[in-house]
Formats: structure tokens, sequence, C-alpha cells
């Protein structure tokens, strides 16, 4: 489904070069569910930016269904990112002049031809992550889980192969991150493949698979059983 091969980013700051990844090689099967851990700074927003196409590599490469995002022009690359794509965030990133619902439907504006069944599957969206009842809301009248429930089902919309998600319960209560989290093994559970980048090792051990950064490198990835030298 995806695959890094030697992967730096470096960020120019007011002279200075931050090297934020720094040679990562990584695969990720079709179907699979990914932990990224680490310390703050390691570099996982900077990877998830990349695998996201929201994000180039500074060198290396980066392989998605088998495409080399480097061959992609703006189009291919947004085309991309709202088809097979769905990102969730830490701080929800939902649209406080929009209904609950409009939120979920926003993808669409970025669709010359959506989906027919869009409006219905917004719904059942709406339905599965326990909002149907909140569809006419604006954001600040929900809780923070309810919010991301929403981010979620905003996701989802265009039935993404790839999943992204960053700190997603990294603003919840403990309730409302396990309500999240289930919602998240749920989709891995249908068949789409699922990165999740967390600090909190709780939430990192529900993944099948964990990959933990340490200075822009993997320094571990539990399928390999050996640490990176
Ligand atoms: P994490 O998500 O693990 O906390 P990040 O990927 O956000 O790590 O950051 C990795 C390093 O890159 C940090 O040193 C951070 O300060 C730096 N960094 C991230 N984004 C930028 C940016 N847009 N400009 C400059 N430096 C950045
Ligand atoms: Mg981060």
């Amino acid at each position: 489904m995806i695959e890094l091969q030697q992967v730096h980013r470096r960020y120019a700051m007011s002279g200075q070069t931050v090297h934020a990844l720094a040679g990562v090689d990584l695969r990720i099967g079709a179907g699979e569910f990914v932990a990224i851990t680490g310390p703050s700074g390691s570099g996982k927003s900077s990877l998830l930016n990349i695998l996201g196409c929201l994000d180039r590599p500074s060198s290396g490469r980066y392989l998605i269904e088998g495409r080399d995002v480097a061959s992609f022009d703006d189009e291919a690359g947004s085309d991309m990112r709202n088809r097979r794509i769905g990102f969730v965030f830490q701080s929800f990133h939902l649209l406080p002049r929009l209904s609950v619902l409009e939120n979920v439907l926003l993808p669409l504006r970025f669709h010359r031809e959506p989906p027919a069944d869009a409006q219905t599957h917004a719904h059942a969206l709406l339905e599965r992550v326990g909002l149907a009842d909140r569809r006419d809301h604006r954001p600040n009248e929900l809780s923070g889980g309810q919010m991301q429930r929403a981010a979620i089902a905003r996701a989802l919309l265009m039935r993404p192969a790839l999943l992204l998600a960053d700190e997603p319960t990294g603003n919840l209560d403990s309730k409302s991150a396990a309500d999240v989290l289930a919602l998240i093994d749920e989709v891995h559970a249908g068949g789409q493949t699922v990165v999740l980048v967390t600090h909190d090792h709780d939430v990192a051990a529900r993944a099948p698979r964990r990959v933990r950064l340490r200075d822009g490198r993997i320094e571990h990835d539990s399928t390999l059983h050996a640490p990176a030298h």
C-alpha cells in the first residue's frame, strides 16, 4: 500500500536546518493498523504529513499504491488526498459555522463528480459514530469526543483506503478516547489501512504493529522484532 525509501525531511528555519526525518524506510501493507510512537519532536507529524500527501520528502522516495508521489502534479496529489486518504487531527479541524452534517459532507466540495450516495453515506456514518441526533448542531455545541467522532465520520465519507490520525485522542478524556479508539478499531476491522500517531503507550498497544521514531529515524518496528541500528 505504501512504501518509504530513505525519506528525509528538512525544514529551513531562520538560517538553520531542522532534520525532522533522517532516512526513514517503511512499508505498510493494505489493511494494516500501525501506531507510530516516539517522543515530542521525533518526527511523527512530519512522517504522517508525508504519508497523507500534505507534504513531500526533501529527499528519498514515497510510493503510494505503487505510484511515486514525486510524479504527481497538483491535481494528482489533491486527487490522492481527497479520494484515497482520510485525515483526523488532534484538534478536530471542524469548521465552526457549518453543522455537523455539513462538516461531514465537506469533502464533496473538492469533487467534480461526487459519489451519488454521499448524502445517504453521511447519514449512515453519523449513525455509526453515534451523532445522528446531533447532525444539525454546530461543532461548539458538542463535547470533544463528539467533535472527534464527527471528524472521523468526515474522514470516512469518501471511503478512503488509508485513514491517518495524528494524536486523535490527545485532547479527549479517557471515556471519549475509548469511544474514538473503538471506532478506529472498527475501521481497521472493515479492511481499511490505518496509521495512528500517538505518544500514549496504551493507545499504541491497541495496534498490531508499532513503529517507534527517535530523532527522525525508526528506532523500533514491532514486526521486525529487532531494534534499528
Ligand atoms: P512530532 O510530531 O513527533 O512531535 P514533528 O514532526 O512535529 O514531531 O517535528 C519534528 C521536528 O521538526 C521538530 O524539531 C520540529 O520542531 C520540526 N518541525 C516540524 N514542523 C516544522 C516546520 N513546519 N518548520 C520548521 N520546523 C518544523
Ligand atoms: Mg506531532
